[in-house]
């Protein structure tokens, strides 16, 4: 007989149990301890499910035993017995989770109705009705999650009975119909499982406590899962819950609220109810819910109650409470409570109030802030001038807008939408099903449902726009249309929708960037307090560095110099250069460009005025400035047959001949960055000259430029920066000697090959700072072609968990990030205090901001909309390391 400790009664739980117990087993089990009204309980811990899935299915031993005693240990406690004939006792087999994962998991209700209880609750209760119905509900939810029986099978009986009977809802049903259709439902449960259909309701327990095992492997679990880097081997725990009735009649109803409005932060009365309804009914979205502030008139003092414990759980998590409640025959109880899912918006409001009302700390108030979430207030919305009339509106159910195609079925929306196409995605009301859908959508839409409705509470926790239960559209998910009155929209048809207000409009409108609030800035504040990194900006022109400027950024990490070369207007000159053929013929092309870059730097140095500002010089294979290869010998062939204009002709070949030169296999890995400026000297050259002329143009023009710093990218040996060191300087010394002037200045190098990770000691000698480009760090240290993975393997890998994260998104810790640390300490043994940053994308992402953080870089660089989610991350990171 096993030791281990699998079930933990109610009163032996405590809100830090959430590993073991899950989030609605620990929160149920805290609420009791501190006097709030639940159903009495026990739960299965999450060891017991993981066991189960790590021993193939197969329950640890004594698991069934202890399930058995917690059973005898809640017939003592509530005087019931499951199933029994007098005094029946009634459960929930509940999910819990360890992170929420709503409505992705199973649940039973009604567990422990059998032929033998329901008579008895039918007395007990005063109402025949209600005791049938709690029947053929248990039956069928049974019947579709434990045994797999189609759901349509019920549903279709239900609607014959209606039909025979001639009424149109299911509460027109009487209770001999109700009885009658339980005799229907167990015949259908028999013939599908062929006979087997168990009616032992502690069998029954057993079997529902696996089947919530199973579900935490069903597929919208992991898609949940993977799209919020929730640990598949956490397992969930379960919950047996007696039951309580909001469904038994005008005194009795059930309900969500949040303490506060999870939509905008406000300390309003948020939620919803249902009188005379069942558990899920509020949150499935199957009846449209009225507003919490409807229950005082209609059940007084449950509704005072509610209200007390709603203050009393926020003061005792010190955070906004998102609840469960059902009211049974007027009496309250609680049946979770949980950190609120909140947008972004939200979340800064809720911290900057929690600590005006002194609950929390500044820095408490930070770690509340979920870095990526910021997204959202950095999401575009409608143009208010658009002056269209909406065809349709819904409930506001997640801010932001969106605009995209008409799609009507996840499985459309996830094709679609994983090939770039933006799709709203519509529907009568979202399940967790369409998950998959979801996340690639623009935007969601139903016709039903409210605001704590499956497709609001995930849109809003993707911080994607939401227009839920829009009544006044109907859809036709066979034709695949959406009529609205007499317009009738067709899948393809664009529509825009403003999840902000709840409007729908039939074509695509104007989105303009997002404003900054004062939540949002004041955050950003105390974050700035905080923080060791600073956050630079990757930025190449002046609009960019202008809106990183504005959005915190301290100043420019990484200044691409390519795509100054690719404007249309500069090709024919960039062509001229490499199809120079001689250093004369090359010094003239260069010599038409620097005026052209000079303009370019000029206006990335006016926003920047006052900060530093990395350049990195050229950086591409010169392939990429000429026509492509098969293109090009196309052409030839095309003039040649034509025979005609021979200038044309020569001209063409002449390139080609120039295409084929430079052709490379692996251009990633050939002539490119540092390699290409050791073979044409000529273009740093001009490069530092234009860079020089511009810092000094600003300066007379501003009264202040920006601290030079210029950056050789792709160096492995330390003779390349040596070399380009010296040309850099000799160009910089030379122009301000001809303009008798003076300019601060440093030259430092990339570092993203893992050689120069390696040989960093080597490399300092030449080099004022570091900065590692992540990326091509990550293409070379895992041999992983940052163009082509990820459309290939990569995605099955992450799909598969051979990796956790696609590690372009999110540093590999272990193997790049060991190269970042070898650099930095390799660097400052030689150079204490060597400035290091980063500049691939991962400066951007919060987890790798961890890492850089302590990995004791200095500064992370990241495109100007994450500068913000930078300066958070980097204070959270501070705040996180203790
Ligand atoms: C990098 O490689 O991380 C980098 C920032 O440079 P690029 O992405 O331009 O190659
Ligand atoms: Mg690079």
């Amino acid at each position: 007989m096993s030791d281990d400790r699998y079930i933990y009664d109610l009163s032996d739980g405590d809100a830090s149990m959430k590993n073991l117990l899950g989030g609605k087993g620990a929160g149920v089990a805290e609420m009791n301890k501190v006097g709030v009204p639940v159903p009495d309980a026990f739960t299965v811990t999450t060891t017991a499910c993981v066991e189960t899935m790590n021993n193939g299915g197969q329950w640890p031993e004594g698991l069934d035993t202890q399930i058995a005693e917690g059973l005898a240990r809640l017939e003592e406690r509530t005087g019931r017995k499951l199933g029994a004939a007098e005094k029946p006792l009634l459960v929930s087999v509940r999910s819990g989770a360890v992170f929420s994962m709503p409505g992705m998991m199973d649940t039973i209700l009604n567990l422990g109705m059998s032929d033998d209880s329901v008579m008895a609750l039918a007395e007990e209760f005063g109402n025949e009705r209600f005791a049938w119905d709690c029947y053929r509900r248990f039956i069928q939810m049974y019947g579709e999650v434990v045994e797999s029986i189609p759901g349509h099978l019920y549903e279709d009986a239900l609607s014959e009975l209606k039909h025979a009977r001639g009424v149109e809802n299911d509460t027109d049903l009487t209770a001999a119909d109700l009885k009658e259709l339980v005799g229907s439902f167990k015949e259908i449960s028999n013939e599908a499982l062929g006979g087997e259909w168990t009616s032992d309701p502690r069998e029954q327990l057993n079997r529902a406590v696996n089947a919530v095992f199973k579900s935490w492997g069903n597929p919208r679990a992991e898609v949940y899962r993977r799209a919020n880097n929730i640990p598949a081997s956490l397992g969930t725990a379960v919950n047996i819950m007696q039951m309580v009735f909001g469904n038994r009649g005008d005194t009795s109803a059930t309900g969500v609220c949040f303490t506060r409005d999870p939509s905008t932060g406000e300390k309003a009365l948020y939620g919803e109810f249902l009188v005379n309804a069942q558990g899920e009914d509020v949150v499935a979205g199957i009846r449209t819910p009225r507003p919490l502030a409807e229950m005082q008139e209609v059940l007084p003092e449950a509704y005072q109650q509610l209200i007390d414990t709603m203050h009393k759980m926020e003061q005792h998590y010190r955070d906004m409470q998102d609840m469960e409640f059902t009211v049974e025959d007027g009496h309250l109880y609680l049946l979770q409570t949980r950190n609120g899912k909140r947008t972004a918006a939200a979340a800064l409001k809720v911290a900057s109030d929690l600590v005006d009302e002194g609950v929390i700390s500044k820095e408490e108030a930070l770690l509340r802030i979920e870095p990526a979430q910021l997204d959202q207030l950095l999401h575009p919305a409608i143009d208010p001038n658009h002056g269209k009339q909406s065809i349709a509106t819904g409930l506001p159910a997640s801010p932001g807008a969106a605009v995209g195609e008409v799609v009507f079925d996840a499985d459309t929306a996830a094709e679609r939408g994983e090939r770039g196409e933006p799709v709203v995605l519509v529907r009568f009301e979202t399940t967790p099903d369409d998950i998959h859908g979801v996340i690639v959508a623009q935007g969601i839409l139903t016709a039903h449902g409210g605001m704590t409705s499956h497709a609001a509470v995930v849109a809003r926790g993707m911080g994607k726009p939401c227009v839920a239960g829009a009544a006044g559209i109907k859809i036709d998910p066979v034709a695949k249309t959406l009529t609205i009155g007499d317009r009738v929209l067709n899948e393809g048809d664009v529509v825009t929708l403003d999840g902000t207000t709840g409007q729908v409009y039939g074509e695509a409108l104007d989105l303009i960037p997002p404003q900054i609030n004062e939540d949002f800035t004041r955050l950003v504040e105390w974050a700035d307090g905080v923080r060791r990194l600073g956050v630079r900006a990757n930025a190449d022109n002046f609009d960019d560095a202008s809106k990183a400027r504005e959005l915190g950024a301290e100043g420019i990490g990484l200044c691409r110099t390519e795509h100054m070369f690719m404007a249309q207007d500069r090709l024919p000159a960039v062509r001229k250069m490499i199809l120079a053929e001689n250093a004369d013929q090359r010094a003239a092309a260069l010599a038409e460009i620097l005026p052209m870059q000079q303009v370019d730097f000029e206006g990335i140095f006016t926003a920047m005025k006052g900060l530093p500002v990395t350049v990195r010089l050229l950086d591409p294979p010169l392939h990429e400035f000429l026509p492509n290869l098969v293109e090009q010998s196309l052409l030839v062939q095309r003039l040649e047959l034509q025979g005609g204009d021979a200038t044309a002709l020569a001209e063409a070949r002449q390139t080609l001949a120039q295409v084929k030169k430079l052709h490379e296999l692996n251009p990633m890995l050939g002539t490119r960055g540092v390699r290409l400026a050791m073979l044409y000297p000529e273009i740093p050259d001009m490069q530092a000259r234009a860079i020089v002329r511009a810092a000094l143009a600003v300066l007379d023009r501003e009264g202040e430029t920006v601290g030079v710093e210029i950056m050789i990218p792709l160096v492995a040996l330390s003779q390349e920066l040596d070399t380009q060191r010296q040309i850099v300087v000799a160009a910089v010394e030379d122009e301000l000697a001809k303009a008798g002037r003076q300019l601060d200045y440093t030259v430092g190098t990339m570092i993203e090959l893992p050689r120069a990770a390696l040989v960093a000691d080597q490399i300092a000698k030449y080099a004022d700072f570091f900065s590692f480009g992540t990326n091509d760090l990550t293409q070379t240290a895992i041999g992983i072609s940052r163009d082509d993975a990820e459309n290939g393997f990569l995605t099955t890998y992450v799909m598969e968990r051979v990796l956790e994260r696609n590690p372009f998104e999110s540093i590999d810790v272990d193997g790049v990030g060991a190269l970042v640390e070898i650099g930095v300490e390799k660097g400052r043994s030689v150079k204490p205090g060597l400035k290091t940053g980063v500049c691939g994308e991962h400066g951007g992402d919060p987890d790798s901001i961890t890492f850089f953080n302590s990995a004791g870089l200095d500064y992370v660089s990241c495109s100007p909309f994450r500068v913000p989610i930078a300066r958070f991350a980097a204070a959270r990171a501070v705040l996180n390391q203790g």
